[in-house]
């Protein structure tokens, strides 16, 4: 039988044979997958959501590769206008935040649109339009791969940071099964992005109902081209491949005042827009970057690729544009999808 490859499962749609993959599609499945790992004599699987925000080795992995495909919401608790929802694994976070617009619940509408499951998100710690995962995470349920066993992981306790988490630095040691976020009836947040409150026509700091921040929101994500649209030309994508860098006060004075746009995260660390720096070195949409790699038509931070791509063209184009940039600018860029598979 021809064996799955992780092109298959990931949308940059790059890598190899995966030995072994496991699908769960209920939570049921879960106990058996274990076992199944165990007979195996396997530490931990690869775990995958859609993979939007991987690069998936040509070796492929020599081992089992476990698909999160549970579905499912359920309001656990109602204290007043709070609402804690307990959403499976594999639920797609965009349905989520469609589900919660049409319940009037806020939260997450600055989610609505980005790519891939409700599991994965906590592990970069998803976010968009001045909101992220940590502003409503409430706890998860993980597998401990360590420990050999269930566990309940509060918010506090999965180190959420700006686009980081304890998962993202301990890849394969917790699996996440569910999420819990603490949803509130009510208007939305205050919204607090620029681009954000121009596309609603409204100003900082005001509360519109969450549909139309929902609505907002996938309307300047479809201009912008980050919707993930898997019969368009830039379908084998990861989304942005660099993370803003953290510059100092004296980098951004100076970024700033060539027109690069600077901004201040959630945890008070000033960051540079990691596309303005490849289109300062002269990088542009739609540019060759190598065989079968391109900056997406849309947007010179997105990568697309195309016939004749490979994971090692990939990652080295990425270690390429980084260097080439820091030699123009002092500044480093890391790549934010996650390496899966074997690596040499
Ligand atoms: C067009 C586009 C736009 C995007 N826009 C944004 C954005 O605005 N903001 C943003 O933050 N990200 C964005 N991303 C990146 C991506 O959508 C998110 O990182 C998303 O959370 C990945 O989900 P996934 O299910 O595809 O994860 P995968 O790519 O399958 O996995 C990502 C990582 O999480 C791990 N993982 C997956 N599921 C689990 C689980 N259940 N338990 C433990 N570990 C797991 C994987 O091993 C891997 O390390 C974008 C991507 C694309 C393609």
């Amino acid at each position: 039988m021809p064996s799955t490859t992780l092109a298959s499962l990931t949308t940059l749609r790059l890598g190899g044979p995966a030995e072994h993959v496991l699908t769960i599609s209920t939570p049921a499945d879960w106990a058996d997958a274990v076992r199944t790992i165990g007979q195996r004599h396997e530490q931990a699987p690869v775990v995958l959501g859609h993979g939007s925000n991987v690069i998936a080795s040509d070796a492929g992995h020599p081992g089992t590769v476990v698909v999160m495909n549970t579905r499912g919401i359920t309001a656990t608790r109602v204290d007043g206008t709070t609402v804690d929802v307990t959403v499976q694994a594999g639920h797609p976070l965009t349905d989520l935040a469609a589900w919660a617009a049409a319940e009037h619940l806020a939260g997450i509408e600055c989610l609505a649109g980005i790519p891939g499951t409700t599991g994965a998100a906590p592990v970069q710690n998803a976010g968009a339009y001045g909101q992220q995962i940590s502003d409503t995470l409430d706890h998860l349920t993980v597998w401990d791969w360590e420990m050999g066993s269930m566990r309940t992981l509060p918010a506090e306790a999965c180190r959420l940071r700006h686009r980081d988490s304890r998962f993202k630095n301990n890849p394969g040691r917790w699996t996440v099964l569910t999420a819990t976020f603490h949803l509130t009836r009510s208007p939305a947040a205050p919204v607090t992005y620029q681009p954000l409150a121009d596309e609603l026509g409204t100003s900082i700091g005001t509360r519109p109902p969450v549909a139309e921040v929902t609505a907002a929101v996938l309307a300047n994500r479809h201009r912008r081209g980050l919707l993930l649209d898997p019969h368009g030309p830039a379908a084998r994508q990861a989304g942005s491949v660099f993370l803003n860098p953290p510059v100092t006060a004296t980098q951004a004075t100076r970024l700033s005042a060539a027109g690069c746009p600077t901004h201040t995260d959630s945890d008070g660390q000033l960051r540079a827009s990691a596309g303005w720096l490849l289109e300062h070195i002269g990088y542009r949409p739609g540019y060759k970057i190598a065989d079968g790699i391109r900056c997406s038509d849309r947007r010179t931070l997105t990568l697309t690729t195309h016939d004749g791509a490979t994971a090692t063209g990939f990652v080295q184009a990425l270690t390429e544009l980084s260097a080439q940039v820091e030699i123009a600018t002092g500044i480093a860029l890391q790549p934010e999808p996650a390496m899966v598979g074997a690596w040499p």
